[in-house]
């Protein structure tokens, strides 16, 4: 036999053997115990997290002679032909290459037919966005009334191209991306089982890099045992397969930027071009070299969230030690706006050499200095009010720091500029700031939205809550909001919120405005609270 790629061989039998979704993997579990299958499923996610995994497992559990706890029992005759793929009772289509009508009519006229074997017949149709407008409608007839025999299953990456017909006709199930210990712990397991060495932090590298990806995850694991046969898989040599940048090359660079010797900068970025590294890949690296400084500045016990060998945390608490937090905050903005510019930029290197140089020369950003400046006033200011802002229940921050800048009583509402897509964009840029101005409730619903630039070059806020993406759509939610970012800015920003679907990836829909995730309390927001 060949070799089997590592994500087919550690494809899991049964449910319990599935990482990360154990939401789904219960109620699939329950519904097989008290025999209450469904005839149709939607599995939505993004790749990687066990869609077809998931669908196989649920095809055997429903044929398995006798399941134990709802999942298949691997022994008996239909579970051994659907593991070898000899099962007449599972059908897999791919819709991506059978889109058209023929095809799914194909399906529908094979559908009349009862197994001969066995108790259902599976269909699993995968990618089902795929389909034309004609399949689909071809396909809605069967679902609404398929045999009893029949069970649907239809996966897809991209649910909101699947037409509300049918999602009414579908148990949906939303597969999350799996966590970087969940896949860490799996790749652990499939190495010991496979035999092979591999260091710690070389796995949990991997499971980082994967980005929620089950399959990705061990494709890479694949991939850098193949490169270094026999041999322990070191860090370091993970980092020379995956094309990745030690931790003392980021050292270097933020120590240059830093003392803003761009000589040094430009030094460090054409020993990596040199060495044929990925340049999105190395800013995207270093961005996460820089959350992590701020991490280990914002707390002692940072140890578990920085995920990085013992050696490199010394090296870490070192740096940051000497920086200011600020400066690694302007720093991360500055490399996550760059690493969007990235996606689409052809000239990558000549776009982080500006970038670095920029850096370097502090005065050629200014106006950006001079709007750091307006939110550090206002935040001074609102410290001072704090005091007389106790007993007044509803007293916004908003009104205090009109009160502050002022030093008078606020005036009725002037009409303010327009913001312009600069503007937007520095609203973005300090969001973690404003945010840390901001009251509660109001501050919790926002730290977890996220930003984009919608039509008319408004501020879009993305909430992945539908209620929250309503209460600030409109009403005096949305009007005390936006008080408060006009306010923030000195502008008036227009913005709209949206709801993102679990199963949506916030990337592929909308345009990144921060690269990267604030959640986490920085120095500034814990003086606030
Ligand atoms: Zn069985």
């Amino acid at each position: 036999m060949g070799y089997v790629a590592l994500y087919r061989k550690f494809r899991p039998p049964v449910f319990e053997d599935v990482k990360g979704q154990d939401h789904i993997v219960t109620t699939l579990k329950n519904q097989i115990k008290s025999d209450r299958v469904g005839h149709a499923y939607l599995f939505c996610g993004t790749r990687g997290t066990g869609k077809t995994s998931v669908a196989k497992i649920l095809a055997k559990a429903v044929n398995c002679e006798h399941p134990i706890d709802g999942s298949p029992c691997g022994e008996c005759e239909m579970c051994k032909e659907i593991a070898a793929g000899n099962s007449m009772n599972v059908i897999e289509i791919d819709a991506a290459s059978n889109n058209g009508v023929d095809n799914v009519r194909e399906i529908i006229d094979e559908v009349s037919y009862s197994p001969t074997k066995g108790k259902k017949k599976v269909y699993i149709i995968d990618e089902v966005h795929m389909l034309s407008t004609g399949a689909f409608n071809a396909l809605l007839k069967t679902l609404e009334e398929p045999p009893s025999y029949v069970l649907f299953i239809l996966a897809t990456t991209e649910v909101q191209k699947i037409p509300i017909t049918i999602l009414s006709r579908c148990q949906r199930y939303d597969f999350h991306r799996i966590t970087i210990d969940t896949i860490e712990g799996r790749l652990r397991q499939v190495v010991d089982s496979e035999g092979i060495k591999v260091e710690d932090r070389a796995l949990r590298y991997i499971a980082k890099t994967a980005d929620g990806s089950m399959r990705d995850s061990l494709s890479l694991l694949d991939q850098c045992v193949a490169f270094n046969y026999g041999e322990e898989l070191t860090y370091d040599k993970v980092l020379g397969v995956l094309g990745a940048v030690d931790t003392e090359v980021f050292s270097k660079l933020f120590s240059a930027l830093y003392e803003q010797n761009a000589n040094d900068a430009l030094k460090i970025l054409a020993d990596i071009v040199i060495q044929g590294r990925e340049l999105s890949q190395f800013v995207n690296d270093f961005v996460w070299y820089l959350r992590n400084i701020m991490l280990v500045q914002a707390s002692d016990q940072m140890e578990d969230v920085v995920d990085i060998s013992s050696d490199n945390l010394k090296a870490l608490k070192e740096q940051a030690s000497g920086a200011n937090t600020d400066t690694v905050i302007r720093f991360i903005r500055i490399f996550s706006e760059l690493s969007s510019q990235l996606r689409y930029a052809t000239q990558k290197r000549i776009l982080i050499e500006i970038t670095l140089i920029k850096m370097c020369k502090p005065q050629m950003e200014e106006s950006e200095d001079a709007f750091e400046d307006r939110i550090r006033i206002l935040e001074q200011h609102d410290h001072e009010n704090a005091k007389l802002l106790k007993g007044i229940q509803n007293g916004s921050i908003a009104v205090a720091s009109t009160l502050a800048a002022t030093g008078q009583p606020p005036k009725p509402k002037k009409v303010l500029e327009k913001a312009v897509p600069d503007d937007v964009k520095k609203v973005v840029d300090n969001w973690s700031r404003i945010l840390a101005r901001m009251d509660n409730p109001m501050k919790t619903y926002l730290q977890k939205a996220r930003l984009s630039l919608g039509n008319d070059d408004r501020l879009q806020i993305v909430f992945d809550n539908k209620q929250l993406s309503d209460k600030y759509s409109n009403g005096d939610s949305a009007e005390e909001l936006q008080t408060f970012l006009d306010e923030s800015i000195g502008k008036h920003i227009e913005f709209e919120t949206r709801f993102l679907e679990p199963e949506q990836n916030f990337e592929e829909n909308y345009v990144n405005l921060q690269a990267i995730n604030f959640d986490i309390v920085t120095e500034d927001e814990e003086k606030e609270n």
